[in-house]
């Protein structure tokens, strides 16, 4: 999972892209970069680092460029080594014309296909899966006088070869940026024109619309190309159809509340499941004095439950803010050393009391008994914990970072043993039909609860690997 963000106008625009990606911080937060280009003057610039967005462009070195063409990434890493070289965008020379690209989501077949890249003698510099779909992209377009036939003839390439999940820019210089998605539709794009007509605007999350004036956004439609020329006109074409699944996940924790995904709004769905569990909750006939969201996503499920059941919601827990999303950090070793860092809590909000502790879904486990450690310290008389997303029990290829069965806590467990993992007193979980009708949508993925997985999935083992491999790596580098 990745944030990405891009625009192609008239006026040198480029610290919008910035402010965009500000925006989408909370999609990823180990390496951020930008893509420029200014067509009157050809000049481009690739700036790219590891960290946060103000980790790195708070460098004296770094100066905004006068660029109205550009595209940016967010690394949120679940492919790759985790070197510098892995940090988005890519950029490639054919002829000419420089060609960039970020994606967001993750190639299953990743393997077999730098494999065949390699048969064919085209040195890769990353351990990154943006890379191959990059030459894939690359090696299907002239060196001049690019066409939108020859754009849609290399993303049918990669619709035909790739199984995964891609939502993707791609800026070539004096040609236009182009925008599409895999056929499955996993990953949300949108895109849109200005108010003032001069710019369109690409980026993962409608978030940054406020911040560029924008009039109503788009979805890229899964499958679909669009592509902005460089007269600002825009062309789009369907490339390829299969059964949309988009990622249930992105509703229920990785985009923020005020986002709108496929036209609905993720703060009414997080507040609907909430609802969902209400109903759980009353037939259980637990007896609960308070309710007490885990910061920050659990909270408007939390509140919405509180409502329903008529009991207190308070703050038991503060959030430091300078401790990014744990769940999106690369190691377990760096999750746990977060987690114990990134709460304070409230005695006097637990003490003597029932509590049902509230959150967005239970991955790991790590957050969760950490927080009911915190609460039992607090001197609570029961710890119940509820998680609006059912449980986890399957690995993730498609860009979220549970990729081993055997770190998931549900994995295998009942509900009891989950409990009993967590030391809780209970577990509550919604279903997977409460969590489709709370997102009012049947066409989604939910491979990650069910096992059902809508591609192929060969090739997975060896990724596993090689992720876990990695893992390891980075631990052994922490160390030193
Ligand atoms: Fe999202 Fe789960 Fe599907 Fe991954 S497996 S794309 S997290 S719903």
């Amino acid at each position: 999972m990745c944030g990405i963000f891009g625009i192609i106008g008239e006026e040198p625009i480029a610290e919008f892209i910035l402010q965009g990606l500000q925006l989408l911080q909370h999609r990823g937060q180990d390496g951020t970069g930008i893509f420029t280009y200014n067509p009157t003057t050809c000049n481009k610039t690739l700036y790219k680092d590891r960290g946060s967005i103000n980790q790195v462009f708070s460098s004296n070195d770094f100066q905004i460029p006068i660029a109205p063409w550009g595209i940016g990434h967010l690394r949120y890493s679940t492919v790759g080594e985790g070197g510098a070289e892995d940090i988005q965008p890519h950029v490639i020379q054919k002829g000419d014309l420089s060609i960039g690209i970020v994606h967001n989501g993750n190639i299953v077949n990743y393997l077999p296909l730098k494999n065949q890249l390699t048969l064919r003698q085209i040195p890769l510099k990353t351990t990154c899966d943006t890379e191959v779909i990059l030459h894939m992209f690359a090696s299907k377009i002239p060196s001049e006088g690019v066409t939108f036939n020859d754009i849609c003839e290399a993303v049918l390439e990669i619709c035909n070869q790739v199984q995964g999940s891609y939502s993707i820019l791609v800026m070539i210089t004096g040609v236009g940026v182009i925008a599409f998605r895999d056929p499955w539709g996993f990953r949300p794009l949108l895109f849109g024109k200005s108010q003032d007509q001069k710019s369109f605007v690409f980026t993962s999350e409608t978030g940054p619309i406020s911040y560029v004036d924008m009039g109503s956004m788009m979805n890229v439609e899964p499958g679909e190309v669009v592509f902005i020329d460089n007269q600002l006109n825009m062309h789009r074409r369907l490339i390829m159809k299969k059964t949309h699944t988009h990622c249930s996940f992105e509703f229920n924790y990785f985009a923020k509340p005020n986002a709108v995904i496929e036209n609905k709004e993720v703060y009414r769905v997080r507040s609907k499941l909430g609802i969902a569990l209400a109903h759980r909750i009353k037939k259980s006939n637990l007896e609960i004095d308070v309710i007490i969201p885990i910061p920050s996503t659990g909270m408007p499920s939390a509140l919405a439950l509180g409502h329903a059941l008529n009991i207190p919601v308070e703050e038991g827990y503060l959030k430091h803010n300078f401790v990014g999303r744990t769940f999106i950090m690369p190691t377990q070793k760096s999750r746990k050393k977060a987690i114990s860092e990134k709460f304070a809590h409230v005695n006097s909000v637990f003490q003597n009391r029932n509590v049902l502790l509230v959150d967005d879904s239970i991955v790991r486990g790590n957050v969760s008994r950490h927080a009911v450690q915190l609460a039992r310290m607090a001197g609570a008389s029961k710890v119940y914990f509820a998680s609006t997303y059912p449980p986890v029990r399957y690995p993730c290829f498609y860009g979220i970072d549970f990729p081993r069965q055997e770190e998931l806590v549900a994995w295998g467990k009942t509900d009891e043993e989950i409990s009993r993992a967590l030391e809780a007193d209970g577990v509550i979980y919604n279903s997977v039909e409460d969590l489709k009708n709370a997102i009012g949508m049947d066409d989604l993925c939910t491979a990650c609860l069910t096992g059902q997985y809508p591609t192929k999935i060969e090739g997975v083992h060896e990724m596993q690997c090689l992720r876990h491999r990695n893992q390891n790596n980075m631990e052994l580098t922490c160390k030193s």
